[in-house]
């Protein structure tokens, strides 16, 4: 396998780094479908999307570019608790409408001018393993539109979120991965 010392693999995950990805990503197909789905995944569950203090940071300075854009109901959540707040796991997440809906939720998709990278990311969802992170694929019934598509042009979910993975690894990280991808199908431990 073309590797640096920092890459190896593990029954059902590759190690990137520091970064351990689950064979899922790399195997499965992926793409949303937006005109089927409806970009749902602003809007169905029961917290908001997880995010960072410097992300809450950026979201408080994007606010008076977007406060037309919201509704009457986004707009009173958020001058009520503002534009984050803790969930009942602990996490920081987006302000979220009638327990489900994200505030910045428009008609036509996401209204942040930055996407914060949880929902860049989806449908990988990241988590910090110690000195580690791990990163697996979340399959939601919402999605099912995604994987027939993905099928339909041959694109696997890391292909598909290559660019999401380049704004948190950087282009190097993603480039050993495409030649660990490589090197995993030429061996067939993937296919
Ligand atoms: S992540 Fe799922 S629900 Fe969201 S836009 Fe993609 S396919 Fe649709």
């Amino acid at each position: 396998m073309a590797k640096n010392q920092s890459s190896g693999n593990i029954a059902g995950v590759v190690e990137v780094g520091n970064v351990l990805v689950h064979l899922d990503i790399l195997t499965e197909y992926f793409c949303c479908d937006i005109e089927k789905c409806n970009g749902q995944c602003c809007e169905e569950g029961d917290a908001g999307a997880p995010v960072t203090l410097d992300e809450v940071a950026e979201i408080e300075n994007s606010l008076d570019t977007i406060w037309s854009q919201l509704g009457a109901q986004a707009q009173s959540v958020i001058d009520c608790q503002g534009v984050a707040y803790t969930d009942v796991e602990g996490e920081l997440v987006t302000s979220i409408v009638n327990g489900r809906n994200c505030v910045f939720r428009g008609p036509h998709g996401c209204l942040l001018p930055q996407k914060p990278i949880s929902c860049h990311l989806y449908p990988i969802r990241e988590k910090q393993l110690g000195p580690m992170v791990g990163l697996n694929y979340n399959r939601w019934d919402i999605c099912k539109a995604a994987t027939v598509l993905g099928e339909q042009k041959r694109l696997r979910v890391y292909e598909f979120l290559k660019e999401p993975l380049i704004r948190c690894f950087g282009e190097e990280w993603y480039k050993e991965l495409e030649s660990i991808v490589d090197e995993l199908l030429d061996k067939k431990v993937i296919h």
